[in-house]
Order: structure tokens, then C-alpha cells, then sequence
């Protein structure tokens, strides 16, 4: 496991914009930005999983959530200036983004891969990224350093047969990552832009891509925190343009 012990208010008085926060690594996520003293903006489709995240942190007495609800595979431009706007007005400014929303797809050979379905993980795991990253860089600025996490797989740096779509948008989003890394740290203040390989965790993603391992097996998102942290907080201001990985 990546080795980092984060200071118990490592966050505080951040606003952090997590997707697909209600479930799997992404609710373990907003969680522990939350217990590390962040303002947490929880966006997913399934507002039912977004309010169980929201009343969890509510009842902890940590710092209040705000909920999202987009489905990042219809959401348009304006859905993405709504956001921004919204969170202008609420907070003034945003310290990070976890992009961490992704579909898993069809496992099954490029010869037989639904173009439908393709476009769609395309859309959900990259283009939901890149229009995200748009509306939301101006507010970026205005924090005094802030951090962009993009999620990568181990299939986003070494492909494999029957991993598709999902494979070629984990490929695009290392890009996205270094692209954009490379574009923000000549501006000042400078925003970073890191990717972390969470490694095989216990999610309903994973179970679903493996259904005949024993999930009890896997680490839990929980275990994986400490590198999303440190690539959240102040001790990796350094660090910009990596792909880490989490175990
Ligand atoms: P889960 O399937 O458990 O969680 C994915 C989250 O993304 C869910 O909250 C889901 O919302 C959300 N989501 C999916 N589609 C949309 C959409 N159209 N709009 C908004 N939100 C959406 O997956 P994991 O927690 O396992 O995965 C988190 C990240 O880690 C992903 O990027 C994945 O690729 C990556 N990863 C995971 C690994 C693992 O072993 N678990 C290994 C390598 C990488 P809802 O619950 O409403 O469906």
C-alpha cells in the first residue's frame, strides 16, 4: 500500500468535487476527504446513494456535503456551467476534483464491442473529464493550489484482450492527465494534475469484471485512501503529471 499517513486535517477548509461519489472507492473517498476536514461536493447519478454518503458525513459531524446529482453520460455543456456557477456562488472557489466516475463496459473482443455502448463509456470515463476540467478550471484558479486526480487501471497502461472501451478511455485519461499537467504548471498558481491506479479493490466494479474472485481477497477502498490523500493535500504540491499506484 502506497505509504503516507495523512494529518488529520490535511483538507481543512478544502472544496473537493468527487465523481461518482456514492459508491465503491469514490464513497471511500469523499468520506476521507471529509474526515481530513474537506468540503465535499458529491456528484453521481443515484441521488438514493448520494444522500446515504451525505447523512453519513452528517451524522460523523464533519463539515457539511453538498449533493450532485448528473448523469455524466447525458449531461451537456450548460449541466457542466450550472455546476460551476453553482459551486461559484456556494464556495467561491474549488481545491480539487477526483475525477473517479467510470463505467466498466462489455468485456468482450473489439470485433464484437456495441459501438453504442462504446461512444458511451467514451463519454462517461473521458468527455465527462475534459467538460468537467473546462467549467470548473477558472474556479481552480482562484484556490491557492489546487489538484486534479484523474483514475487510471493497471488496462490504462499495459491493454489487454476483452477489456474494450474501458481499456482505451483509461489509455485517454493518462493522456487527459499528462496534457493537462503540462498545460497548467507554467500558470500560477499552478494546478496539478496526478492520476492514481487504485489497484484490484473490493467494489461492485471489480466483482463484476472478475465474478469468480473471492472478494474478501481485495483490499478495501478504505485500505487505498492514504494515496489519494497525499495527492489531495499540500505534501504533494511537488508532484504533477504521475501516474501513482495506490497498492
Ligand atoms: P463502482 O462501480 O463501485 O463505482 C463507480 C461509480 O461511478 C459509482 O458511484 C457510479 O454511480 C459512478 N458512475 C458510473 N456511471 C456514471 C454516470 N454515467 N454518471 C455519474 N456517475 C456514474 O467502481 P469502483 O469504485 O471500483 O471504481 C472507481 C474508479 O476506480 C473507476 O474509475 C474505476 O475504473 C477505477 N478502478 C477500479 C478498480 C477496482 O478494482 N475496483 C481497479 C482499477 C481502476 P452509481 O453507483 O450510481 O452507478
Amino acid at each position: 500500500m502506497f505509504d503516507y499517513q495523512a494529518p488529520s486535517q490535511l483538507l481543512k477548509n478544502k472544496v473537493i468535487l468527487v465523481t461518482g461519489a456514492g459508491d465503491g472507492i469514490g464513497k471511500a473517498a469523499a468520506i476521507s476527504y471529509a474526515r481530513h476536514g474537506a468540503t465535499v461536493i458529491l456528484l453521481g447519478r443515484s441521488i438514493k446513494k448520494l444522500e446515504s454518503v451525505y447523512d453519513y458525513i452528517d451524522k460523523q459531524h464533519l463539515p457539511q456535503a453538498a449533493i450532485v446529482p448528473l448523469n455524466l453520460d447525458g449531461a451537456a455543456e450548460h449541466d457542466y456551467i450550472e455546476l460551476a456557477n453553482t459551486i461559484e456562488t456556494e464556495f467561491g472557489h474549488l481545491d480539487g476534483i477526483l475525477h473517479n466516475a467510470s463505467l466498466l463496459g462489455e468485456r468482450t473482443t473489439l470485433a464484437n464491442y456495441d459501438p453504442t455502448l462504446f461512444e458511451q463509456v467514451m463519454r462517461v470515463n473521458v468527455t465527462s473529464q475534459l467538460l468537467l476540467n473546462q467549467a470548473l478550471l477558472p474556479l481552480m484558479q482562484k484556490a491557492g493550489s489546487a489538484s486534479i486526480i484523474f483514475t487510471s487501471s493497471g488496462v490504462g497502461r499495459n491493454a489487454k484482450a476483452n477489456w474494450g472501451a474501458y481499456a482505451i478511455s483509461k489509455f485517454a485519461t493518462e493522456a487527459m492527465m499528462q496534457i493537462l499537467s503540462s498545460e497548467l504548471a507554467s500558470q500560477s498558481p499552478a494546478i496539478r494534475a496526478n492520476a492514481i491506479n487504485p489497484g484490484a479493490t473490493r467494489t461492485s466494479m471489480r466483482a463484476n469484471a472478475y465474478p469468480e474472485e473471492n472478494p474478501d481477497t481485495l483490499p478495501s477502498p478504505e485500505d487505498i485512501m492514504p494515496l489519494y490523500l497525499y495527492l489531495m493535500g499540500k505534501d504533494s504540491l511537488e508532484i504533477n503529471g504521475q501516474s501513482l499506484d495506490a497498492q
